[in-house]
Parts: structure tokens; C-alpha cells; sequence
């Protein structure tokens, strides 16, 4: 982090005599160069974790039109200077199952969904799966669409199954979401606690190193954790997650973690969801669940759709008392965990990762990716600089995107 006034002393400094002449137009183009809205133009904003996909499949979404609801669609990304995102293939366990056929096929619905984009309207979406790409969908106005799998339930017990994936276009994985899997710990469950990667997790991690899918820490075990950062050759990442030192929630990385996260050469993308960010969110929302229980009971037993739908009746409910009844958040928040994670390793292992369409709250001022120039205005105000915000809004992670496919 620098000082804004120290940054200018610095470049003036460096513009020397010879450019004298310049130094009015210099100061004025410095002063539109360097403002909110302009940095963030020209940053490459990657996110890496976006639920959006199960709106595609179980609502029919059609994300390249404006939505009236959710977090995300191509209309909002293009407002909010989004250059690429990271489409999360998550299959709940509970739902669909720990494996098998059912979590296969729940996760390739998914992947066909996000392929679909690209396909339908190549006018705004490109396929992505190299930071290459997503430099080359910026540039030509378009979205570049990502995709990762979170929890490894889908691979169904089978290391070649990462392959099958990896061929149909996904980039990262989470061994475990909220619940363990026979092979790596959840942060999400007991036996998490004291369950680390088992040899299978091992060779999982080995055969995602050699094919270049990067390994998403966010929702393992503490054991796992550490499983994993000894285990892997390639930077290792957090696509949303946040600092325990300021959100004590079992989600979240220790400095001790966020430490060896970086010496692996990775990055920790800070979440936006309030629970994982707001000290003491998590035990008021606790409370707030049990007040609301019946209602959303009711809210599901009244739902005449499938099991999805009924998880979607469920977090309609949720969505509209956690605004009634938990305390709103704000960006500012969200900086409080990248200033944290800075201070720790530097600049270069911190990004972002929102979490929207998979959680029932949003900051009061990051409502939805349109707007998401309020972070940069934020940080900016915090005294990072231009090439800072550019780090933290994407570059960290195409760094890390070319390493691990080398
Ligand atoms: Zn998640």
C-alpha cells in the first residue's frame, strides 16, 4: 500500500526537467488516469466463484439479459467493469449426492450450461480456460466464462475423472464443500475436523498439479489444509475465502494458512458474503435461522418443484429476513480482509472471489456485480494504487492461471 501523495511526489520526481512542459497536461491526465472509474476500466477484473450456474439450470436464467434478481448476469458484469468470472460447479451433496451417477450429473448440467453461453451468444460470452484467453476476451468487449469445480464430489472417487473434467473445461477444484468427502476433510462438518487428504487426495492433487487445474482450499479442513500445501507443486489458492483474524468462522483461512498459501506462489480471493467477512455475523445469523426456521419450512413444504426448487423456495425466504434482520455490511468490509492478507505477504497473493447467487445476503453497496467499481473506489481511497487495484481486481490471478500451466 502507498499513499496517493507519495505516488504523485514519486512519478513527478521521475518526469524530471526535460518534461517540464508537459507537466500541466501530465497532471490532468494523471488525474484521470488515476481515478476510480478509470483504473478500474482498465483493470482486468477476474471473479473466481459464482454460483450463477445452478440459476441457469434450475431457473432457466438467461444471464445475458438484465435480471430483475440474483448477483450476476452479462448486462450488471458489463456495467460493473467484469471481465471474466468463474462459474462454480457445485453439486450438493445432500442433494444430489457425494458421488455417483447423480453428482455427475449434476455437474455436467452445469458445464453444458455455462458451454451454452458461448455457444448461444458469441457476441458477449467466450469460452475460457487460460488467463491468455481471458486477456483476449477483454480486449475484443467480451465476457470471458470460467469454470471450477467446488466439492470433488463429481470425480466420483475416480482420479481419471479429473481429466474428464479437465477436457470439458474446468480449472480449479475444492476437494470437499460443506461436507467431507472419503478423501479430504471439510471445514464444514466434524469429521472434518480431523479428517486431511487421504492417499486418493493425494493423487488428486498430484494428477490436478500435472494437468494444470488449480487446488481450491476454500471450504476444507484445517488438516486439509495443510495436506494439501504440502502435497502440491503448483500455487495453491482460496477462490472465496476470508481471514479468521477478523471473521473467526471455520471457513476461513488463519494467518498462518494465508502465509503458506502465499509462499506456494498462490492467492487468497477475498469472499463478499457478510458471514465470512463480518465479525459476528455468523452467531447473530445463527440466531436469526432459528427465528425464521418455521417459515422456511413452510416456504419448502409449499414449493411444488424438485428438490432444487424447494432449496430455491428456502433461500427466497432467507434472502428477505437476513436484510430485515442481520446488520447490513459494507465494502468497506471487504478491504478490512484485503489490507489484512496484504500486510501478511504483499500484494501479490490477494484477489477477489464474490460468492454471488450462492449466498442469501450481499454488502449494502456490492448488492450486485454492476456494482462492483465501489471496491475499486474503496480501495483506492485506502491509498492503493493503480498497479495495486489492477493486482488485486484479476492480475494476481492470471499470474497465477499462466504459472500453473507451465
Ligand atoms: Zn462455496
Amino acid at each position: 500500500m502507498f499513499s496517493l501523495a507519495a505516488v504523485f511526489v514519486i512519478s513527478c520526481a521521475r518526469t524530471g526537467d526535460r518534461e517540464t512542459k508537459r507537466e500541466t497536461m501530465n497532471t490532468s491526465d494523471k488525474s484521470d488516469a488515476n481515478d476510480a472509474g478509470s483504473i478500474h476500466r482498465r483493470a482486468i477484473a477476474v471473479d473466481m466463484h459464482a454460483d450463477t450456474a445452478q440459476r441457469m439450470v434450475d431457473e432457466n436464467a438467461d444471464i445475458t439479459e438484465r435480471l430483475s434478481d440474483g448477483h450476476l448476469d452479462a448486462v450488471r458484469a458489463k456495467e460493473g467493469g467484469l471481465d471474466a468470472q468463474f462459474f462454480s460447479i457445485w453439486v450438493e451433496p445432500q442433494l444430489f449426492g457425494g458421488g455417483g451417477a447423480g453428482a455427475m450429473k449434476r455437474a455436467d448440467i452445469q458445464i453444458e450450461a455455462v458451454r451454452a453461453l458461448a455457444e448461444k451468444h458469441p457476441e458477449t460470452w467466450q469460452l475460457a480456460t487460460t488467463a491468455t484467453d481471458i486477456r483476449k476476451a477483454a480486449e475484443a468487449g467480451k465476457l470471458a466464462a470460467l469454470m471450477g469445480l467446488e466439492g470433488g464430489y463429481a470425480i466420483d472417487e475416480q482420479v481419471g475423472n479429473v481429466e474428464r473434467y479437465y477436457k470439458l473445461g474446468v480449472r480449479y477444484m475444492s476437494p470437499a464443500w460443506s461436507v467431507s468427502t472419503s478423501w479430504a476433510g471439510s471445514s464444514g462438518d466434524e469429521i472434518g475436523k480431523t479428517r486431511g487428504l487421504n492417499e486418493l487426495g493425494k493423487q488428486v492433487v498430484r494428477e490436478m498439479n500435472r494437468l494444470g487445474m488449480m487446488v481450491d482450499v476454500s471450504h476444507v479442513s484445517d488438516k486439509t489444509f495443510w495436506d494439501i500445501v504440502n502435497a502440491s507443486t503448483k500455487p495453491v489458492i482460496a477462490t472465496h475465502s476470508g481471514c479468521r483474524a477478523i471473521a473467526n468462522v471455520p471457513r476461513n483461512l488463519t494467518d498462518d494458512m494465508i502465509v503458506a498459501l502465499a509462499k506456494t506462489g498462490g492467492v487468497v480471493n477475498v469472499i463478499f458474503y457478510p458471514e465470512h467477512i463480518e465479525p459476528g455475523w455468523s452467531e447473530k445469523k445463527k440466531q436469526v435461522d432459528a427465528q425464521i426456521s418455521s417459515l422456511v419450512q413452510r416456504a419448502s413444504e409449499e414449493e411444488r418443484g424438485d428438490v432444487a426448487h424447494k432449496k430455491l423456495a428456502r433461500d427466497r425466504v432467507r434472502t428477505i429476513e437476513y436484510a430485515k434482520r442481520l446488520p447490513p455490511v459494507t465494502v468497506s468490509r471487504i478491504v478490512d480482509h484485503i489490507d489484512h492478507i496484504v500486510k501478511l505477504v504483499g500484494i501479490d497473493h490477494v484477489g477477489i472471489g464474490s460468492d454471488f447467487d450462492g449466498v442469501q445476503a450481499v454488502p449494502a453497496d456490492l448488492k450486485s456485480v454492476a456494482d462492483l467499481p465501489n471496491l475499486t473506489k474503496e480501495l483506492l481511497r485506502r491509498g492503493y494504487s493503480s498497479a495495486d487495484i489492477e493486482k488485486i481486481l484479476g492480475g494476481n490471478m492470471l499470474r497465477v492461471m499462466d504459472e500453473v500451466i507451465r
